[in-house]
């Protein structure tokens, strides 16, 4: 539910927001998306239109995308981003080995260098501008900063372990994200202070050394199988007693989208085939050492109810060298119907059937290896695993700060189909000699209030935010992305607009879809802002700021961000950086290498 504002605040929003001479704003439900968009194109000429975009992810690049072409000359677009660099997930999420996705850059990089176009770097609502910094500067400010927290998993361990964290935060590792990597990072890892996320991430991979236990991990031949269904009921001692089959050290992966499928192929691809991606090197070179050589994907519910799409998850099963272990009984026939609704699922399931009727030839792969007497052994093995939950995440017995296993209660499908759910049977297994464990059960869009560990210490106040969050959809509640606000029942109650206030994205529709998808999303914003316009309900900027945006505010503030220009010096000597390294490019993996090669150059 959105929050309820106080009476006072509601007064001064209305009191600003009521359009000069207009009527007061009708609620958005009046108002139908069909009408938005055919508004958009009777509108005559018009003076300037100065908007602030707010994030420069895709969905911010393509909103200022529609606003530049449906506004012509009269637009004037800043793009403000946390980033020093711009383009989200398309340079922090999308794997290294996906370049082909990452070309949508060019449609980015052509909106940028729009000289009706302003970047700044390195600005980070919240931290050095507030939503009612922007407010008065703008007709209009589009909200496009996406979701930067995760979903937990809610079991103990999670939040303590090291060994254990979010998938969101490995995908930046590997992506050179300097939240990982940055001599500036606000974290501080389970107290293990003066630890990077890149130390923590390598100490997991490198030196994971179990003495405590018996070497054993899960369960993986048909023997053990049986064994284990026999003994599975709630008590996992018995289960582990089974001879091993391997020593080497499990990563567990919770989730079975594409996020996670990303962080198994990273995992389980020969790091050499990396050498010529974007990979960060610092990354790489982790990922070359790494004595991991099992990978658990772990999903609550069966193949037919999963989110991974079929072509992601047929090249992970056929990554050269990585044998593939499905079991039987956990591809059940009980979500057969949910198999016959949805022709993407079949599809995985098929992908999935087809690989368990190849089987895991490893003698095939000793001979290659032999005969080309290159290729060092470098044998990996995936297990897809359904309808199993975790419950809970434990120490090693030799190091109670350390992440060493993984317990999982087996899950029966119960519902009609369509929404089928994951219920809890009662037994349980366990993955021992865990090095790390991923949680990739969802992105989450956080409350900007909550977005800044370190809080800016000038004029604190200012910093209070303004901008409305539905906490149970982890979103800001918008109708067609129009900001709205639940308003209490004395004050009339409803959900009304917040005038000016616009967002798209993964923000405001929650963090599901691809790049594609926020162009659809960033058309119908900018048509409900257009529609807006057409009936003079955007804001006018106040006059005392003379039209010149958010710029003179953040050189007051002393704020170092980065221009377009600066972005095209990192730009440029990354690239140069990757020509050396015969990759496309180096990303720099700290913010302030970052401002000094966007002040001076290389
Ligand atoms: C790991 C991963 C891999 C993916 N791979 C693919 C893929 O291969 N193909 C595909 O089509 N889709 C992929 N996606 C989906 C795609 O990335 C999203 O659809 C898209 O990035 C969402 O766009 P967005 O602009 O809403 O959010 P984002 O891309 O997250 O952009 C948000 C921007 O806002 C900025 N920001 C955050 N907070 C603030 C603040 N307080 N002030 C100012 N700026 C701020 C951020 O720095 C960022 O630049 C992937 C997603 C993830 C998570």
């Amino acid at each position: 539910m959105a929050a309820v504002m106080s009476r006072r605040a509601l007064a001064c929003l209305f009191a600003a927001a009521r359009p000069r001479g207009g009527a007061p704003f009708a609620s958005p439900r009046d108002a139908p998306l069909r009408w938005l968009s055919s508004a958009a194109k009777d509108l005559p000429a018009r003076d300037p239109r100065l908007f602030c975009v707010v994030g420069s992810g895709p969905a911010g690049m393509y909103a200022a995308d529609r606003l530049l072409t449906h506004y012509g000359a009269s637009a004037r677009v800043d793009i403000l981003d946390k980033s020093p660099v711009p383009f989200g997930l398309v340079r922090s999420g999308v794997a290294p080995d996906h370049a082909s996705t990452k070309s949508v850059v060019n449609r980015f990089e052509g909106v940028l260098s729009d000289p009706r176009v302003c970047f700044f770097g390195n600005a980070a609502l919240g931290r050095d501008v507030s939503v009612d910094d922007l407010t008065p500067r703008y007709h209009a400010v589009v909200l496009a900063y996406g979701a930067t927290g995760d979903r937990t998993l809610d079991v103990p361990g999670e939040d303590t372990l090291r060994g254990a964290i979010s998938a969101r935060r490995f995908v930046g590792w590997f992506n050179g994200d300097p939240e990982a990597h940055g001599d500036d990072v606000e974290i501080s890892l389970h107290g293990a202070k003066n630890l990077s996320l890149h130390d923590e991430i390598t100490a997991c991979l490198t030196q994971h050394r179990d003495v405590s236990h018996e070497p054993c991990t899960h369960d993986d031949t048909a023997k053990d199988r049986s064994k284990r269904e026999m003994l599975s009921n709630g008590d996992p001692t018995e289960i582990e007693k089974k001879p091993a089959t391997a020593e080497a050290p499990t990563a567990v992966i919770f989730g079975l989208g594409n996020v996670a499928l990303d962080c198994a192929r990273i995992l389980l691809r020969d790091a050499r085939d990396l050498r010529e991606t974007d990979i960060c090197a610092a990354a790489l070179a982790t990922l070359e050492r790494s004595e991991v050589k099992k990978v658990a994907l772990i999903g609550r519910r069966g193949v037919a109810q999963a989110a991974f799409s079929p072509k992601e998850l047929r090249e992970l099963l056929n990554l050269p060298d990585v044998d593939v272990r499905v079991y039987d009984d956990e591809v059940t026939e009980a979500d057969e119907a949910d198999l016959e609704a949805s022709r993407p699922r079949r599809r995985a399931r098929e992908a999935i059937e087809k690989r368990k009727a190849r089987g895991n030839d490893e003698n095939e792969i000793e001979n290659v290896e032999i005969e080309s007497g290159t290729r060092r052994k470098n044998r990996k093995e995936l297990s897809v695993r359904f309808l199993r939950s975790p419950s809970a995440l434990v120490a090693r017995d030799d190091d109670a700060t350390r992440l060493g296993s993984v317990i999982l209660e087996m899950n029966e499908l119960r519902g009609p189909p369509g929404s089928r759910r994951a219920v809890g049977t009662g037994a349980t297994e366990t993955i021992r000699n865990v090095a790390l464990a991923l949680r990739s059960v969802g992105y989450r869009s956080k409350p900007l209030e909550e977005h800044f560990i370190v809080k800016s210490t000038h004029e604190p106040d200012r910093f209070k935010q303004s901008v409305p969050f539905d906490a149970a959809r982890g979103v800001v509640p918008n109708a067609f992305g129009r900001v709205t606000h639940s308003v209490a029942p004395a004050m009339g109650g409803g959900e009304w607009q917040v005038p000016g206030l616009y967002v798209v994205g993964w923000l405001k529709r929650g963090p599901r879809g691809i790049i594609g998808d926020n162009l659809i999303d960033a058309e119908e914003t900018v048509g409900a802002l257009v529609a807006d316009d057409a009936r003079g309900m955007l804001r006018k900027p106040d006059y005392r700021f003379k039209d010149r945006g958010v710029a003179p505010l953040l050189e007051a503030r002393k704020k170092s961000t980065v221009s377009k220009e600066g972005w095209r010096r990192i730009d440029a000597e990354e690239r140069r950086r990757g020509a050396e390294a015969g990759k496309p490019r180096e990303k720099i993996t700290s913010v302030l290498e970052m401002l000094r090669v966007a002040n001076e150059g290389g």
